[in-house]
């Protein structure tokens, strides 16, 4: 029996299995397809990244590095607000290589990560938890006393374990056009209701045009504006989900959610990369196999970490659905220099955001 199962084995399922492998445990992680694949993020993220990542890694994955975003209230060719800071606020990655790397590094410290294995059933009794995977040999059965599900916004564990859902599920569609973009701007649109759209450099790997939106959304529709505003042909479509607001509980009595089974992003800008390896950390931290209570303490310090970042960020999104006039205003009144951590909206108080306030000119 092992200490641990890992279901999925993006950034948040192999932080986990590389951090609980380290503390001497068991671990055992099971992923449906090939580590990365399919790609369905745009891999934009605090330079935090680089505490997470092993040795050879900046070389292997940087593609880009941005100071800023203008935020645009219409498309292209609208009048544009930048918000940026004097160094570097974050960099484009190359997001399958990502996952690659971090899985390298959960099997480094003696994780046993099975690619081609579909988890499709789990059972939780009371001293232990089995999986049911599919994987090239057929039907294979696994017990563990603690199962970790890391398998993404439509996690089939939180459904087999009932748990509740994340309030909301965002549309994201992604493309790609080919030319080499140095540039250290992000694009930000506000035209889709209720989020963005967005247009990333990734330097010698291209441009990448995203849009996000809830259901309901004509997203395909939203998205071919934008590209006709740009007026670029792209290609390598993809599209994935984002989810927002976690649920109320992300644990039962020995199995755990981390990532976006748990809903653990930002929900003004739908990244979950760093919070779900935020989150990983402290549940390596916190949880023991053999004792079931220490789960709690799981659902405590990612909440406390999180949980004011989050709703922050909740307000941040508000103001993507006020009225035009209004954006404009308060676009037009806040762009500058700023001194805002990117996954830290509370840094929004912090001494150094008012310093980047008080130096403006
Ligand atoms: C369009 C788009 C753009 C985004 N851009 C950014 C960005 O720029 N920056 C950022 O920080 N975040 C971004 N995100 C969010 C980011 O992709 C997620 O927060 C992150 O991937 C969460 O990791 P995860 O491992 O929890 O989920 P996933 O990345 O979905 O990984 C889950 C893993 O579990 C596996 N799995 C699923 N079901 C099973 C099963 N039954 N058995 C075994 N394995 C299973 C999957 O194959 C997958 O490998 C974006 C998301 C979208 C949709």
């Amino acid at each position: 029996m092992y200490d641990f199962v890992v279901v999925g084995v993006g950034p948040p399922g192999a932080r986990f299995a590389r951090r609980a492998a380290e503390e001497g445990y068991d671990v055992l992680a099971l992923e449906k397809g090939t580590v990365g694949e399919p790609l369905a993020c745009s891999g934009h993220v605090s330079t935090d990244i680089w505490e997470f990542t092993g040795e050879g890694a900046r070389k292997e994955l940087f593609q880009n590095e941005v100071y800023g975003a203008r935020f645009h209230v219409g498309g292209p060719n609208s009048e544009a607000y930048p918000f940026y800071k004097r160094e570097v606020a974050s960099n484009v990655i190359d997001r399958v290589g990502l996952d690659r790397h971090l899985a390298d590094l959960a099997r480094e410290a003696g994780a046993d990560v099975r690619e081609e294995h579909t988890v499709t059933e789990v059972t939780e009794r009371r001293d232990r938890v089995a999986v049911v995977a599919s994987g090239p040999d057929g039907t294979v059965e696994f017990e563990a006393k603690m199962l970790a599900g890391c398998d993404g916004p439509r996690s089939r564990v939180r459904d087999e374990l009932e748990l509740p859902q994340p309030e909301e599920l965002l549309h994201g569609v992604l493309a790609f056009s080919e030319e080499d973009d140095h540039e250290d701007f992000v694009d930000v649109h506000l035209t889709p209701p209720t989020f963005f759209a967005w247009r990333i450099p990734r330097g010698e790997a291209g441009v990448e045009y995203g849009l996000a939106a809830p259901p309901g959304v004509q997203v395909n529709k939203h998205f071919e504006e934008l590209i006709d505003g740009y007026e670029i042909d792209v290609s390598h479509r993809c599209s994935g989900v984002i989810p927002i607001g976690p649920p109320d509980r992300v644990t039962t009595r020995r199995a755990f959610l981390i990532g976006d089974a748990a809903a653990q992003t930002k929900p003004f800008t739908g990244g979950g990369i760093l919070y779900g390896m935020t989150s990983a950390d402290h549940a390596a931290r916190e949880i023991d196999p053999d004792r079931p209570t220490t789960l709690a303490a799981y659902e405590r310090a990612w909440r406390d970490d999180l949980e004011r970042e989050q709703e922050l960020g909740r307000w941040i999104r508000r103001a993507y659905s006020l009225p035009e006039p209004v954006q404009r205003i308060g676009l037009g009144a806040l762009s500058g220099e700023i001194g805002v951590h990117m996954d830290r909206p509370t840094s929004l108080v912090s001494l150094e955001h008012l310093k980047a306030l008080l130096s403006r000119p």
